[in-house]
């Protein structure tokens, strides 16, 4: 017993207690204490916190053996621990804002993409705008390609205003009046009554020079493209929810029916062909084939 005593007690003079470390079979050294290595792994390696960092985690998995080596041979824990660092694989994280689905910008965090959306809804007002965040992981850090809130705002700012725009377009049942056909003096209003007329006014009338381009108010499809009594030349456009404009004394017709039509599109040119006194454009706005007064959409 006092033999074998004796005979551990000068093992040990020589020797220390090591755990010899390899990654993927590849010795890289001894660490002394093995769970205090293990701690320092997991502090040094696997709590790293850059920016944008989401997760950590080791390519390889560094394996023990216990061994008795020679007092004089050194242990090398922080040297295994760089290796162990340049064998990690770093998940980065950020967010993605996105409005109407297609304007997009990139920030860092949740906090900010929040932050930032809140301001961008602040400026859309009560527009029903499309906001999303999207959480996007990647390895590749050149991916990472974030801005700060107010550069990311002043980025969307172009397609929020856009936005506000179209939202402040009037609208009949609907179908936004994105363009004012020809501009020109008012000459005669919706609903009056005039001795060239049997009825009461069931247009608007906007004088200006024959020949003049008319632009569609909005998109839709060409139903009417002819002569049609009093009205002389006439363009009638659908748009869709009932809604309907009409366009009377042109001098020339370009458009065909069942033609669409885009918000602007020049559909005829201003004459004074039918029951007219001078170049005008007659310009009817009808819902469910109903007239109703223009100006309550367009030149007021
Ligand atoms: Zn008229």
């Amino acid at each position: 017993m006092l033999g074998f005593i004796l005979i551990i007690a000068i093992v040990l003079i020589k020797y220390k207690p090591t755990y010899a470390v390899s990654l993927s079979g590849e010795a890289v050294g001894y660490v002394e204490d093995k769970s205090e290595f293990e701690e320092a792994v997991d502090k040094q390696v696997m709590q790293y916190t850059g920016k944008n960092v989401d997760s950590v985690s080791l390519n390889v998995e560094p394996s023990y053996e216990f061994k008795l080596v020679n007092r004089t041979e050194n242990t090398n824990e922080e040297e295994i621990i760089i290796a162990l660092q340049e064998e990690t694989k770093i998940t980065y994280k950020y967010y993605e804002v996105a409005l109407n689905d297609t304007k997009k910008t990139y920030v860092d965090t949740q906090e900010d993409a929040e932050n930032l959306v809140s301001q961008v809804k602040t400026e859309l007002g009560d527009t029903k705008a499309k906001i999303d965040i999207k959480e996007i992981k990647t390895e590749n850090l050149e991916e990472v390609k974030t801005q700060n809130v107010d550069i990311a705002k002043a980025n969307l700012m172009p397609e929020v205003e856009e936005i506000v725009e179209e939202n402040s377009l009037p609208q009949i049942n609907g179908i936004k009046l994105a363009v004012t056909p020809v501009s020109g003096k008012i000459t005669s209003r919706y609903g009056v009554s005039s001795r060239i007329r049997s009825s009461n006014h069931t247009g608007l009338d906007i004088a200006c020079s024959s020949g003049t381009p008319i632009k569609v108010v909005s998109s839709g499809t060409v139903t009417f493209a002819s002569y049609k009594g009093s009205y002389g030349n006439l363009v009638k456009v659908e748009h869709g929810n009932g809604v309907e404009t009409w366009y009377a004394h042109c001098s020339k017709i370009y458009a065909k029916v069942g033609q669409k039509v885009s918000a602007g599109d020049v559909i005829s040119a201003v004459g004074s062909t039918g029951n007219s006194t001078g170049p005008h454009l007659h310009l009817e706005i009808r819902l469910n084939g109903n007239t109703v007064n223009p100006q309550k959409y367009l030149y007021n």
